[in-house]
């Protein structure tokens, strides 16, 4: 069997259970902004990729997040498990 490049599968190391809470669920691209003033980052649901909203190294700043603003996930693992999870990326109005 071939696989490519980007293929994951049920045995990937980010994988934790994600699915119980992140099948299908609606996404949006959004810049991050911290909106609590003890509250200054959020991590990749997956990769633990760490998200802020200033310029450090090492940091994102911007990523998929699910509509409530909970839970975060870096475009590396997007693209990684966009089939697998099967979400349905909204475009802001
Ligand atoms: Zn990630």
């Amino acid at each position: 069997m071939q696989f490519g490049e980007h293929m994951v599968d049920q045995s990937d190391w980010r994988l934790r259970g994600q699915a119980k809470y992140l099948k299908g669920v609606a996404l949006q691209w959004r810049v991050y902004k911290q909106f609590a003033p003890h509250w200054d980052h959020d991590h990749c649901e997956f990769c633990w990729a760490k998200f802020m909203d200033r310029d450090l190294a090492n940091v994102l700043r911007e990523g998929y997040v699910t509509l409530d603003g909970d839970r975060w996930i870096c475009s590396q693992c997007y693209d990684d498990f966009k089939e697998m999870f099967e979400w349905n990326v909204q475009t802001p109005k």
